[in-house]
């Protein structure tokens, strides 16, 4: 594959170490802000709320409306957005079918406003503002809502363990290309998009419940049996908590950072936030340092693996083996680099934060011994899987489509979707890797890091950037992956 790649110039650094640290505070100004008070009540399992929204117009362009994504509403009664895939419905729907959604019950600026809520499946809220918001003006919205967990063991709903608050609040769709881009949920994949806000968070619940948020607590306040905590999370793509009355957590810092590990059922629990502590310091090595204060990891029931939130992830108690289970955290723990700091359309393009998670997780076993799995096993066993993979949808369906840049409904199934974006992904970094040296490849990953921190990216700025840090011809190379012409590492 050396034959794609053309490098003119001895290949420069712009950055290296932790000398170009990332700056939260200084990264929080100039963002849309979002301002919630909560309360949740354990009974019906409902959170009623208030929410402020301080919107800019970034664009070039007055704006006459604003619009949000409502994920609850997939899981609505007659929803026509798939939220799991048919083969794993029924053990996230253990109990059987149950419902969820958001109702927004009011909408108003100065006074109130028209709202409707649209979308090709009930999963936008469209606000029509007062007056048109002005490029590089701001205008605020303040809704009422009432959002309803579903008796599920997913991203968003309550399990026999943990209560999942994953994509509840309305969060403003990405103004792109001159329109919202507005998102319907998939059971493929984290069907989300969204730039960084900052977040100040007031929640209510019962106190026998332990939290862990996106953020950091900054009060606490007790009245009767109800706590009421405030959380503040800034420069942060979303907001995500979970609460439990199971919870146990033991803490360690790693470079300022602390990291909790909740947890529920982990007899290892000093491995587990071990490994978790392993992988932030790792990355914070590898890829520049992880800028916000505290990371969460929460053992909660999720059926479908981990799930990465900004500051929180969850890793699901239903993994019984316990290296897929740290392997889990650590791929986790990764996202807070890709597409919690790095973010990118993970519906048109998940390929790009699932390829550099799972190249991130390799390089962890690489890095840190004392585990039953390595950097070569890995890779090898992705390139049989693969080849399995290819041999498997030949078979089935006459052929294989191993187009990476595909939106999640695009894929035919679930499996062609995970071999496409994490396998082959993997195999596109482990072979750029062979073709420039890893410590090229931990350069390009270094600086893209620091480019783009806080903003979203497409594949052709991250091919962009690869070739400003290599001086190299990339785009053969990458094209050659992502339009599925290579798809196995030599
Ligand atoms: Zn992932």
């Amino acid at each position: 594959m050396k034959k794609f790649v053309v490098c003119f110039f001895a290949v420069m650094f712009a950055c290296a170490g932790w000398g170009c640290a990332l700056n939260v505070e200084k990264n929080a100004q100039n963002l849309c802000s979002y301002t919630a008070n909560l309360e949740f009540d354990l009974e019906t399992h409902t959170l009623a709320g208030e929410m402020q929204v301080d919107f800019i117009n970034k664009t070039n362009s007055p704006l006459r409306e604003l619009r949000f994504n409502l994920y609850p509403n997939a899981f609505r009664e007659g929803s026509q957005q798939s939220v799991i895939s048919l083969a794993k419905s029924k053990e996230c729907y253990y109990n059987g079918p149950s419902f969820g959604g958001i109702e927004i019950t009011k909408v108003k600026g100065e006074r109130a406003l028209e709202y409707e809520i649209c979308g090709v499946d009930e999963n936008v809220l469209k606000v029509n503002l007062e007056n048109p918001v002005q490029p590089t003006q701001s205008t605020s919205v303040v809704m009422n809502f009432t959002i309803t967990l579903p008796n599920i063991s997913h991203r968003f709903g309550y399990g026999e363990n943990t209560i999942n608050f994953g994509n509840f609040l309305p969060t403003l769709c990405v103004h792109e290309n001159g329109e919202w881009q507005e998102i319907a949920y998939h059971s493929n994949g984290d069907p989300f998009f969204s730039d960084v806000a900052n977040y100040n968070v007031t929640v209510s619940y019962p106190e026998t419940l332990t939290i862990a948020t996106t953020g950091t607590c900054t009060n606490t306040e007790m009245a009767g049996e109800t706590a009421t905590k405030t959380f503040y999370a800034p420069a942060v793509r979303d907001f995500a908590m979970v609460m439990s009355e199971k919870l146990q957590v033991v803490s360690k810092e790693v470079d300022g950072i602390k990291v909790n590990y909740y947890y529920h059922d982990d007899l290892n629990f000093t491995t587990s936030l071990d490994t978790s502590v392993k992988a932030v310091a790792t990355f914070n090595n590898l890829f520049g340092k992880y800028p916000y204060p505290q990371l969460n990891v929460v053992q909660a029931n999720f059926c479908i693996g981990g799930m990465e939130f900004p500051n929180l992830v969850l890793i699901g108690d239903e993994i019984k083996n316990f290296d897929s289970y740290q392997m889990v955290i650590v791929h986790e723990i990764a996202h807070q680099w890709w597409y919690g700091v790095v973010g990118n359309n993970q519906t048109n393009y998940a390929w790009m934060d699932e390829a550099l998670a799972e190249y991130s997780t390799a390089l962890f076993y690489e890095k840190n011994g004392g585990y039953n799995t390595t950097y070569d096993q890995i890779i090898e066993s992705a390139n049989t899987n693969m080849q399995v993979f290819c041999t498997v949808q030949t078979s089935v369906l006459g052929k294989v489509d191993t187009k990476m840049n595909k939106s999640l409904a695009q894929f035919e199934n679930e499996n062609a979707y995970i071999y496409t974006t994490y396998v082959q992904g993997l195999l596109m970094f482990d072979a750029f890797s062979n073709l420039l040296s890893e410590k090229v490849v931990l350069k390009c990953l270094k600086n893209y890091f620091t480019t783009y921190a806080f903003q979203l990216v497409t594949p052709a700025d991250m091919i962009a950037s690869f070739e400003k840090t290599t001086s190299c011809n990339l785009e053969p190379f990458f094209n050659s992956w992502i339009q599925g012409n290579v798809v196995f590492a030599n």
